[in-house]
């Protein structure tokens, strides 16, 4: 048993931040554009988005970051996910099977206390 379905709480959407020259969207979070270096608002994202490319992490990682779960190390998939807002972020996916990833499936972000986390998108959440 790798994974626990209660995932933990975290709140909804990220903390990022929008550009008030050139709106771009940033996260995390950034006091200057990562465009043209102007100043940028704290905005929240949505998370929602589609995942973008995505690779299996069959060793540990580093630690830290990487905190080693009690039960030891299992193979684990990270990705980057495309925003609505047109941003990319890197993210562990979590998904039941591996093998069941694919590039543009829908995932919902959420920040943990870690490494964002995305999970595949229920219906209900889809274009609220
Ligand atoms: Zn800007």
């Amino acid at each position: 048993m790798a994974t626990d379905p209660r995932s933990p709480a975290v709140a909804v959407g990220l903390q990022g931040s929008r550009c008030s020259g050139c709106a771009v969207t940033a996260y995390p979070a950034d006091d200057a554009c990562p465009r043209c270096g102007g100043p940028a608002d704290s905005a929240v994202l949505q998370g929602t988005g589609t995942l973008w490319t995505w690779t299996v992490q069959r060793y540990a990682p580093k630690s830290p970051p990487y905190r080693m779960p009690p039960d030891g190390f299992e193979p684990f998939a990270l990705g980057y996910v495309e925003l609505a807002e047109g941003l990319r972020v890197a993210a562990v996916l979590d998904v039941d099977d591996l093998d069941g990833i694919r590039i543009g499936m829908p995932l919902t972000v959420t920040a943990g206390d870690g490494v964002p986390r995305a999970r595949p998108t229920t219906p209900g959440e889809e274009g609220s």
